[in-house]
């Protein structure tokens, strides 16, 4: 996990992840905590959890990717290394506000690696490339 994230977050997913482990479910005291934390990010997030919206795209040579699929049906891909969502919300009230942490793509993200929850897919690197270019141009 990258430190881009506040400890008590990490903790947070750490804490979630060996919850979920052991029984296959969020206890609902680390689901408050999320709420708090994450605030209005956190339920969203967990619907696209359950939704299995969220793919990680590998390539040969190991570079990652994931690609959520928002609620609208717009797929926007994310980066959890460098902790960057495509998504107009993440520009805005991440980046811009610095109002919240994350947007909910990237809090799917982080959630489904906790949770084993993530599609795989395995694209070439000219797959990914080529995804990753989509986005840019999207963006400008
Ligand atoms: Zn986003």
């Amino acid at each position: 996990m990258d430190s881009t994230l506040p400890a008590v977050a990490e903790e947070l997913l750490k804490e979630i992840k060996k919850a979920f482990q052991e029984t296959s479910h969020v206890p609902d005291d680390l689901l408050l905590g999320l709420k708090f934390i994450f605030g209005p990010s956190a339920v969203p997030a967990l619907d696209l959890v359950d939704q299995r919206s969220v793919t990680r795209v590998t390539s040969p040579s190991g570079r990652t990717a994931y690609q959520v699929l928002g609620s609208a049906g717009k797929l926007y891909t994310c980066y959890s290394s460098c902790h960057f969502c495509t998504c107009p919300a993440f520009g805005f009230t991440v980046l811009q506000k610095s109002e919240s942490l994350l947007c909910k793509h990237i809090l799917a993200v982080y959630l489904s690696q906790a949770m084993g929850a993530c599609q795989e897919l395995s694209v070439s690197e000219e797959q990914l490339t080529s995804i990753l270019l989509a986005e840019e141009e999207d963006e400008g």
